[in-house]
């Protein structure tokens, strides 16, 4: 009883400064900011932070345009982080990162103002460069996230709900080496690297119907002779980007990959370069702090729930931090069910009045969970035990098992 009147308080003070934090939201979707280069959006963030009485570090781990805001009640309460992200895609806010950093913000001005009679801490933490560059692995490696027991992040959606499943994989640039000769008076003597990166190509085709039905195979062409700025016409660049929800595939599939290009080489007469990148981690999931973002979301009478998760998001680099702490991200519907993200639909929703009302919702229910968090320290050692569990299970049963 006492935990819902004090959401009602919560609530209402995310009504009242919701207008301004909405408006915020409209500027970072106005100057759309690609990874890393977040300058504008993160300043706000921040600017706002400071104002309201958090202790900001602009630039953390050697990222520019990420931040640390801390707010501190008493001392042993449960440190939570709360994360959001602000980088674009190429074509603006098609993802819905505008609207994360308000809410969060919403999120910790209204615990900060409201509760007063429990020991809790708030880590905000801005994590750049979420679309294809993994800010938050970076961040991980250089140290951050040492500092909270949970992290909850909100992203807007097609439904209100939660996920379990995120992608992993890699990927891999490949660049073939061919020999140059006059190619009508001594053909014996040439050999061509793009037939290497066609023959790879093929061998993916082939490998596609060997592999369990979720794995996705990408490839492309970065090089080769014929392309405009070709640089070297005895080479051929290319790449394969392979994910999986099963993680402990990934290692497998990497090398059936490397095989096909080496093979591809070995057939052409051509020498090989592989290197890898953007690797991407599966999620561990919380099922404890899941039910606690659908049970509020459920007490605000959230539109489009799904219940009791969504099994499947695609790669996110949320999943390294949920490899750290116990994590889970409140996805808020604002958008028609089914309308993808990374669309002009998606798109075009940034800056409606569902848009606003994410805002709104999102703030509430994270907020309502850190009560459940703050107020119980049963809820919360049962979200470290599970966690701890998870993590156990995994190690016996290999990384990012299907059993949990
Ligand atoms: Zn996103």
């Amino acid at each position: 009883m006492k935990n819902n009147n004090l959401k009602e308080q919560l609530n209402q003070h995310i009504e009242k400064i919701a207008a301004p934090l909405c408006e915020m939201a409209d500027t970072i979707f106005d100057h759309p900011e690609m990874g890393f280069q977040e300058y504008k959006s993160s300043a706000l963030l921040c600017n706002w932070l400071k104002k309201n009485g958090f202790n900001v570090i602009h630039g953390v781990c050697g990222l520019d345009t990420a931040f640390h805001a801390v707010y501190e009640r008493g001392k042993d309460g449960p440190s939570i982080g709360l994360l959001c992200e602000y980088d674009a895609l190429p074509i603006g806010h098609a993802c819905g990162h505008h609207l994360q950093g308000p809410v969060i913000l919403a999120v910790a001005d209204a615990l900060k103002n409201i509760i007063i009679d429990k020991p809790f801490k708030l880590i905000v933490y801005g994590t750049p460069a979420e679309e294809g560059l993994q800010g938050k692995a970076r961040m991980l490696a250089n140290g951050c996230f040492n500092d909270i027991d949970i992290a909850l992040m909100m992203h807007a959606g097609d439904h209100t709900t939660v996920d379990v499943k995120s992608l992993a994989g890699a990927r891999l640039d490949v660049d073939f080496k061919g020999v140059s000769a006059h190619p009508s008076l001594a053909p014996e003597l040439t050999r061509d690297a793009l037939d290497g990166l066609l023959l790879t190509f093929q061998g993916i085709e082939f490998m596609r119907g060997h592999v369990k039905k979720d794995v996705s195979l990408v490839y492309g062409i970065k090089d080769c002779v014929g392309m405009p700025n070709n640089k070297d016409q005895t080479s051929t660049e290319g790449y394969v980007v392979f994910r999986t929800y099963h993680s402990c595939d990934v290692e497998d599939l990497e090398k059936r990959i490397t095989d096909i290009f080496k093979g591809a080489a070995l057939m052409t007469g051509t020498k090989v370069g592989i290197a890898k990148s953007h690797e991407m981690v599966g999620k561990l999931p919380s099922h404890v702090l899941n039910k606690l973002i659908l049970d509020n979301a459920q007490a605000l009478s959230a539109p489009q729930i799904l219940r009791p998760h969504r099994e499947r998001t695609g790669a996110t680099d949320f999943a390294f931090v949920s490899r750290h702490v116990p994590s889970a991200v409140c996805r808020v519907a604002f958008v028609p069910e089914g309308t993808p993200s990374h669309s002009q639909a998606f798109l075009e929703a940034g800056k409606s009045q569902r848009a606003h009302e994410a805002i709104r919702l999102g703030a509430k229910i994270i907020a309502g969970v850190a009560v459940d968090l703050i107020y119980s320290s049963e809820t919360f050692q049962a979200v470290l035990k599970e966690y701890k569990n998870i993590k156990a299970a995994e190690g016996n049963a290999g990384r990012g098992s299907t059993a949990i």
